[in-house]
């Protein structure tokens, strides 16, 4: 058996390292309400080497040997070492395809630009790889008799959908708190379907993560949101696959969509477990991208990190980054210093037109991957990124759960947005010279010379 239960993992208190709790503690924050993280025993993991590793995590990528085919799972000593493979809960999550964009780089002026696509995954968002990690240790705490009647979250969809899907896959009762009328169809309908329980309550984001809160304080539901960090144990595999996919070489930037912040937190964090165990020496820097409208991270970049202040976010086209108050604004700062990052914005224009652009090269962009992409090319434009430069964007959700703001973008509804790249589909009765003669039109305009 590969198995290797000698690892050790516990939750510790990022300011004060001195407290520290068992996994299997329903404990979200530490004593003076700071965030937790969970910290491995390096030394323990150190006594295998950088190369045994290496060979480990090659052998196991897409195997069905349970549970490590999983991108998460085949990670599993680094990230949930003490649970036992039959309370793993999986859906082989992870290993998503990384790919080169060619003609989408071509166009934008980059040689080597790469998209790592999250979505590809069982709900449709990089939130899988979080969740399994999270609902696996419930399963384990149940299964050792801990009494969890649910778990909950908040959500601007992603997360609700990921919850639900994992929950009902291990049988235990889910509670997602979404804002009402402000996610996407699909996204609502994912835990409809797996047999949630969802409220759709009249606030925002940040109004619904209050009453999870309170709910995971006063009756004892377990919260599912990423200010429980064993959610950030699973995430953190996105940057250690994107070198594994690599060859074990590391790409000069990644980009990265935010809003909660734990996702670009748990990227750092994997690169960290990597560059700690000698699997690689050299470091990418960090692009953190922000909606406009929900930008109190860009905001406190341009003040050189000096001061925080959370501000109301306002609607925008990149739904699940609407998010003002971000719980892991002080781990993502740590690591975007570690990765000499920089911190970016795009208006929801920007980040509309990205996601067109880049989706007539063939891709099909969620808006967050929009916002990363309108970065991205603000970047290129001001010479920090380099047109030989390797660069890696991770693309966090499919486009197929925005169908409606894409409809809405080609049929130029979209209020204050020109659509520069429209394309609707063309209505003509079923008649064959109509159809020819607006076809011969079409490809002289479109395509003639
Ligand atoms: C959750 C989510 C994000 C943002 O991740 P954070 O950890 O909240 O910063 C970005 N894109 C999509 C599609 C998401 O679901």
């Amino acid at each position: 058996m590969e198995e290797k239960p000698r690892y050790r993992a516990w939750f510790e208190s990022l300011r004060n390292p001195a407290e520290r709790h068992g996994l299997d503690e329903v404990v979200y924050t530490d004593a003076d309400g700071g965030l937790l993280q969970v910290v491995h025993d390096m030394d323990e993991l150190r006594k295998t080497s950088a190369e045994e590793w290496r060979e480990l995590f090659d052998r196991r990528a897409h195997s069905s040997q349970w549970p490590y085919g999983s991108g998460v799972w085949g990670k599993k000593e680094w990230v949930l070492p003490e649970v036992s493979p039959e309370n793993v809960v999986s859906m082989y999550e992870g290993n998503t395809n990384l790919f080169w964009a060619e003609r989408y780089g071509r166009e934008i002026g980059l040689e080597d630009l790469w998209l790592k696509l999250c979505g590809n995954t069982h709900t449709g968002s990089f939130k899988d790889l979080g969740m399994t990690v999270l609902v696996s240790q419930v399963k384990e705490m149940r299964a050792r008799g801990g009494q969890i009647p649910a778990v909950a979250c908040a959500s601007t969809g992603d997360t609700s959908a990921a919850l639900a899907a994992y929950a009902a896959a291990a049988e235990i009762p889910a509670i997602v708190f979404l804002p009402r009328g402000k996610i996407s169809t699909a996204q609502l309908i994912q835990p409809v379907a797996n047999g949630a329980m969802v409220f759709a309550l009249d606030t925002d984001f940040d109004g619904c993560m209050n009453i999870v809160k309170e709910v995971a304080e006063k009756d004892g539901i377990y919260l599912a949101n990423s200010m429980n960090s064993l959610r950030i144990e699973g995430q953190k595999t996105v940057g250690i696959e994107i070198v594994q996919q690599f060859d074990w070489e590391v790409p000069d930037w990644i980009i990265i969509p935010g809003g909660n912040l734990g996702n670009v937190s748990a990227l750092a964090k994997g690169l960290d477990m990597l560059l700690d165990l000698g699997l690689v020496d050299r470091k990418p820097r960090i692009v953190c991208a922000q909606a406009q409208h929900a930008n109190p991270l860009y905001r406190a970049y341009q003040r050189g990190f000096e001061t925080f202040e959370p501000i109301h976010a306002r609607p925008t086209l990149a739904s699940a980054i609407q998010i003002g108050n971000p719980v892991s604004y002080e781990k993502a700062v740590d690591a975007l210093k570690r990765y000499d990052g920089i911190v970016e914005e795009a208006s929801e224009s920007e980040l509309a037109e990205a996601c067109a652009e880049a989706d007539r090269t063939g891709l099909f962009n969620c808006p967050h991957t929009g916002v990363a992409l309108a970065a991205m090319k603000k970047l290129i434009a001001r010479g920090d990124i380099r047109s030989q430069d390797r660069v890696v964007v991770v693309s966090t959700a499919h486009g197929l759960k925005f169908v409606d703001f894409k409809v809405a973008y080609h049929e130029m509804r979209i209020e204050g947005i020109d659509s520069s790249f429209p394309n609707p589909a063309i209505e003509l009765p079923a008649d064959y010279q109509t159809v020819r003669d607006t076809m011969l039109r079409e490809i002289e305009t479109r395509f003639g010379a």
